[in-house]
């Protein structure tokens, strides 16, 4: 068994500015001890984009809610059932069903609606929510509801930084706080951050990855930050190689810190790289979320620009996926639930007290 070291911040720092040989020496590390305590198989997560409207504007974002240019959308509740169904079929024990941030309660019941719809008709599939901050009732809703994970990225951990990437509305603070609240509940708890963001320094990232630590998260994707042609944060000098090296120096160094947890090769990393999520997997990474949205709705979630597979269909996404998962030397759990070992230890453990 791996044991869990701690490790300072300067020294993280220093891991996340290797490039090239010393690099591949940290990820070569990291997948040793994915290997060791997690092993190599891959857990899938079929993503659901099941809207694109929202009610918040996030400077980096293209479906933030004042960029006219994205055309709207919300997929039907028999839309929804079907993408559930073709997981199944394709393997994908869970799915993810993530939107814009929305807190009408018409939205919260739709959600609510989908999720019992889903449970009602395969009971088995675990489902992960990725709708943004709610209140605490909601979240619990939610919980009853049948929702076992729920995925909110903090974007970034550091509160100046946080509060330059979004509207002085937004607050790092609520963020932060909802992640606990989720956690009281018994949710199996994700989150993230987008790495190479604007302003961002090494020390932001370590400071990432301290976060999660000190949260005890469960499960982390973090992704590279893409631009976005109608971003508020246009004039960024952007380095798509530099960027990608950072985000796997980011999975690699999360790994050896939190050795038991899912870290997902994002899909974002793809947008920079053909092969960049399985150099994630390579990293460190054990999930890979295939993308299940259909195709009519696909070039509509438009957070960054160049979002690979949006012209793929989920099959033609199932078959790629598979074959390069192979083809990288690691197993691909289908069928399996995949759920992350650090949240089972905590819960065999007891420690995992509703007090909400
Ligand atoms: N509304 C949900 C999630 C929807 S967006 C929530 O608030 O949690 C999903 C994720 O896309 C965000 O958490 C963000 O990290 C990522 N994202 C948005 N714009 C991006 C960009 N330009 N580059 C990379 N990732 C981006």
């Amino acid at each position: 068994m791996v044991k869990e070291t701690f490790i300072s911040k300067q020294a993280i720092e220093e891991m996340l500015a290797l490039s090239g040989p010393d690099a591949l020496d940290l990820r070569e590390k990291a997948s040793r001890v994915r290997d060791d305590c997690v092993g190599r198989k891959v857990y899938f997560r079929g993503l659901i984009e099941f809207s694109n409207l929202c009610a918040n504007d996030c400077f980096y974002c293209g479906i933030r809610k004042s960029n006219r240019k994205t055309e709207r959308y919300t997929m039907t509740y028999d839309e929804i059932m079907d993408c559930a169904r073709f997981c199944q079929e394709a393997g994908y024990a869970s799915v993810v069903l993530q939107s814009g941030e929305r807190r009408d309660p018409d939205f919260i019941r739709f959600v609510i609606k989908v999720v019992s719809g889903i449970k009602a008709e395969l009971p088995e599939m675990r489902i992960t929510l990725s709708v943004g901050e709610q209140d605490r009732e909601v979240f619990r809703r939610f919980y009853e509801a049948g929702i076992e994970r729920y995925l909110l990225r903090i974007e970034s951990s550091s509160r100046r930084h946080y509060q330059r990437l979004h509207p002085e509305v937004m607050s790092f603070e609520r963020r932060r706080k909802c992640l606990e609240v989720l956690r009281s509940i018994g949710f199996q708890v994700g989150s993230g951050v987008m790495i190479g963001s604007p302003f961002q320094t090494l020390g932001d990232l370590a400071g990432d990855l301290l976060f999660m630590k000190a949260m005890d998260i469960d499960m982390v994707g973090m992704g590279p930050y893409v631009p976005h042609r109608d971003n508020l944060l246009k004039n960024w000098n952007y380095d798509a190689e530099k960027t990608l090296e950072l985000s796997l120096n980011m999975v690699a160094a999360l790994r050896i810190m939190m050795p038991d947890i899912n870290i997902a090769a994002t899909s974002a990393l793809q947008a920079l790289d053909g092969s960049g999520r399985e150099k994630a997997l390579s990293a460190g990474a054990n999930v890979i979320m295939p993308n299940a949205t259909p195709l009519k709705y696909r070039q509509s979630y438009s957070l960054y620009d160049n979002r690979p597979c949006v012209t793929d269909s989920p099959y033609g996404c199932r078959s790629c996926i598979m074959k390069k998962i192979e083809e990288s030397g690691f197993l691909p759990a289908t069928g399996e639930k995949g759920d992350s070992p650090r949240f089972l230890k905590r819960v065999e453990n007891n420690i995992n007290v509703c007090n909400c």
